[in-house]
């Protein structure tokens, strides 16, 4: 009897082995359901084989082979192979990492009604079969066969027609091959017209489309507001023309409306599927139908879409590939950015990463003429310009609440002309906390090494780690003091300073807090397009990717906690986050200026950032990125531990370290506790690893991958995160 190898979403690396009766090797990529232990689970057949190791006594039956769709193709088993290898991460759940929830459980599909449409036809081996080779008792089957034979094309409705019993027999046959489903004609598949074309724009357009359309990837180098989006747009529709799928990835779920209106009416009569967390199950699961069945034609997802199924795929675009959203950071730690290089590559395809401020790896790249680089220097619409930015030396101007009085004139100056202005607070490892002015005690998570940050409207203390909120306390817990205060600046107390100031501007914040919502960031954007918000205070949110065409004014605060941090790739993430903001300004007719506070306004990032020059502080980083060893120029991984107790995870990551003898092209350190020591409960820390070679680094994981499992380990987490981008 045929044996099923069947990769579940369990912890552990391997594959397992069932009983199948009716199984062949056709039925590779279908879903199955299997008894493991006392439950049932449900997984992928990754093989069909005719001997297991299992000793045929202990081998146990399939319960069920879900039919009516397969899930995954060939080439996306390749996919979740090496992502598997590369991150070294248990097949089964990379795979149902990669699957809608609802092909993850125990039932069968029901397919919706939008799919009765359909229509199909027979493929070149369903035409060599006959009615002869059905037997005679398959009424049903012979007469389908026939109609198919009669008519060259039959639609769902008419299949139905024939028997309601005729259905089965069409997954049947459609996951034998017999039969294909017709891609629906649309009476116009000609896009919409876009403006003409910068001279800058159309030679990125010539370039990328006159290519061959094999594998390249293209870094499409252009400053905020340069039309990006519009080569983008030009390039799909050459893919279109060909009739191919194209993918476009972007890093938030923020920026999808906003650039899925740009492309539903851009391509009004082709169909465009959305896949970002944002959807619910059953919406998510009937986008990845539409991708997977060819349908859909353009794929506009977060970074889990890189494992949509796609079988007629002809493009990959990364927009902000520097984003590092595209990194997931916890279970499997992959970068979608990566994976889609490595997809493009699989099936010689061109990729193309887009960015105004490149990850240093790419830019790297580039360089090294790995990539291939495109720059657009100027923006698109005419007399739009860049900003001019300007430092507010904080040492003389002091500021009241945060905000200089420099920044104040220039805020209502620029109410006075109807503009709209954005003040963005860098937030990153900065926010405000409730201290004890007497003792110095602070507000913290008991749950994590971090301070708890101050909800003034609903009088709570937040921990942004893990979610925990508890009431402001009434004294100080340590003193007695009942005049506790919050320290530092928030969204919401700079919001509350500017209506004071301006009690008859209106005022919206942007933040964690207030989309989180369902529409709550649609309403916000419509407002801000309607011109009914004067002023916006914001975090990182505001950085990324929006066009608004009244916004003049850029203030930007603290942004000089990021100048010294103690992670090396601190100053790359705040030039790229500054670059986005101040290009939030003046992008059409109006000019933009943007105002930067800070004690440090010689610091060479704010003069690269004045004159918008990213090659020389990229130059000046990568320079000093090779002298200290770090990456792009070593390639690392981060054995990651956690427990209850910091002893027994030192213990572990000791012990792990002795595992395997790591040749001199392998560099190890020694354990050290993670930056956020303590999360939710845990204490964490971590050993690095790293080499002047992936491949060799790849080597060594995968030798000490395969000894830690066999480590007998109690109460500890871990995992291996390959290619880190936090610590
Ligand atoms: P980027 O993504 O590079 O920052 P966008 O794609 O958002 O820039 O484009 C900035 C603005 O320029 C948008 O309002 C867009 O509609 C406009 N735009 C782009 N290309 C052109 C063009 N060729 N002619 C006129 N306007 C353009
Ligand atoms: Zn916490
Ligand atoms: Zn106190």
């Amino acid at each position: 009897m045929p044996i099923i190898r069947i990769a579940l979403n369990v912890p552990v690396d391997t594959l397992f082995d069932y009983y199948a009766e009716d199984a062949s090797t056709d039925d590779i990529g279908l879903r199955a359901c299997v008894p493991f232990g006392k439950k049932h689970l449900t997984g992928i057949i990754i093989a069909v084989v005719a001997e297991s190791e299992v000793p045929p006594a202990k081998l146990r039956a399939v319960k069920s082979i879900f039919r009516e769709i397969k899930p995954l193709s060939q080439e996306l088993l390749l996919l979740f192979n090496f992502c598997s290898h590369y991150y070294h991460y248990p097949l089964g759940k990379v795979i149902m990492n990669g699957l809608p929830l609802k092909l993850r459980n125990n039932q069968s599909l029901q397919l919706k009604d939008n799919q009765t449409d359909n229509q199909y036809s027979l493929t070149s081996a369903g035409k060599q079969i006959t009615v002869k080779d059905i037997p005679a008792r398959q009424r049903i089957a012979r007469r389908l066969l026939v109609e198919f034979h009669c008519s060259t094309v039959i639609s769902h409705r008419q299949i139905q027609q024939i028997s309601p019993r005729a259905i089965p027999l069409l997954k049947d046959w459609l996951t034998w091959e017999w039969v294909a489903a017709i891609p629906k004609i649309s009476t116009s598949i000609a896009p919409n017209l876009g403006p003409p074309l910068t001279t800058e724009q159309a030679h990125a357009v010539v370039e990328i489309t006159n290519d061959d359309g094999h594998f390249k990837t293209w870094l499409l180098h252009g400053i905020t507001g340069s039309g990006k989006t519009e080569v983008y747009l030009r390039i799909i529709a050459s893919v279109l023309a060909k009739n191919k799928q194209s993918l476009v990835l972007i890093p938030e779920i923020n920026l999808t409306p906003q650039l899925e209106a740009v492309f539903r009416e851009r391509f009004s009569a082709i169909p465009l599927v959305s896949l970002h967390s944002g959807l619910n199950d059953t919406e998510r699961l009937m986008n990845w139908l539409q991708a997977q069945s060819g349908e859909a034609k353009i794929i506009l997802g977060t970074r889990l879409a890189v494992f949509t199924p796609l079988p007629n795929l002809g493009l990959i675009i990364v927009d902000e590939e520097h984003d590092t959203s595209f990194k997931q950071h916890e279970g499997l730690r992959y970068s979608a950015r990566d994976l889609a290089i490595f997809r493009a590559k699989q099936i010689n395809i061109p990729i193309i990463l887009g960015s105004a401020t490149p990850s240093l790896e790419s830019y790297h790249n580039a360089l090294t003429h790995r990539y291939h680089s495109i720059r657009l220097t100027s923006r698109a619409i005419e007399n739009a310009r860049l900003p001019t930015i300007e430092y507010i030396d904080t040492r003389t101007d002091k500021r009241r609440e945060g905000l200089s009085s420099a920044l104040i004139d220039a805020i209502s100056q620029c109410l006075a002309e109807k503009h709209q202005s954005l003040i963005f607070i860098n937030r990153r490892g900065y926010a405000p906390v409730l201290l004890c002015r007497s003792c110095g005690w602070s507000a913290a998570c008991h749950r994590c090494s971090s301070r708890l940050v101050v909800h003034l409207r609903d009088k709570k203390l937040c921990c942004h780690h893990c979610g925990h909120d508890e009431h402001f306390p009434r004294a100080c817990p340590d003193c007695g003091n009942q005049d506790l205060a919050p320290f530092g600046l928030g969204t919401q107390r700079v919001e509350e300073t500017l209506a004071a100031h301006f009690p008859s501007a209106r005022i919206a914040r942007v933040d964690r807090d207030s989309t989180r919502r369902k529409h709550a960031w649609k309403d916000i954007l419509q407002a801000i397009h309607t011109h009914q918000v004067d002023i916006l205070v914001g975090t990182q949110i505001l950085s990324k990717g929006h066009d608004f065409t009244n916004l003049s004014l850029v203030g930007i605060l603290n942004a000089d906690t990021s100048l010294f941090s103690t992670d090396y790739r601190a100053s790359e993430r705040l030039f790229a986050q500054l670059m986005q903001v101040a290009g939030r300004a003046g992008r059409a007719e109006i000019p933009g200026h943007v105002m930067i506070q800070t004690e440090f306004p010689e610091h060479q990032l704010y003069r690269a950032l004045q004159r918008q020059d990213y090659d020389s502080l990229a130059h000046a980083l990568l320079a000093e990125r090779k002298a200290a060893r770090f990456p792009p120029f070593v390639h690392q991984a981060l054995l990651r531990a956690e427990s209850h107790a910091m002893h027994d995870v030192m213990d572990f990551l000791q012990q792990a370290s002795r595992l395997v003898a790591h040749t001199n092209t392998i560099e190890m350190f020694d354990p050290v506790p993670a930056q956020i020591a303590r999360l939710k409960g845990m204490e964490r820390a971590q050993v690095l690893v790293q080499s002047n070679s992936r491949n060799q680094l790849q080597k060594f994981l995968a030798r000490w991958y395969t000894e830690i499992n066999r480590l007998s380990v109690h109460k500890i987490r871990w995992t291996l995160d390959v290619d880190p981008v936090e610590f």
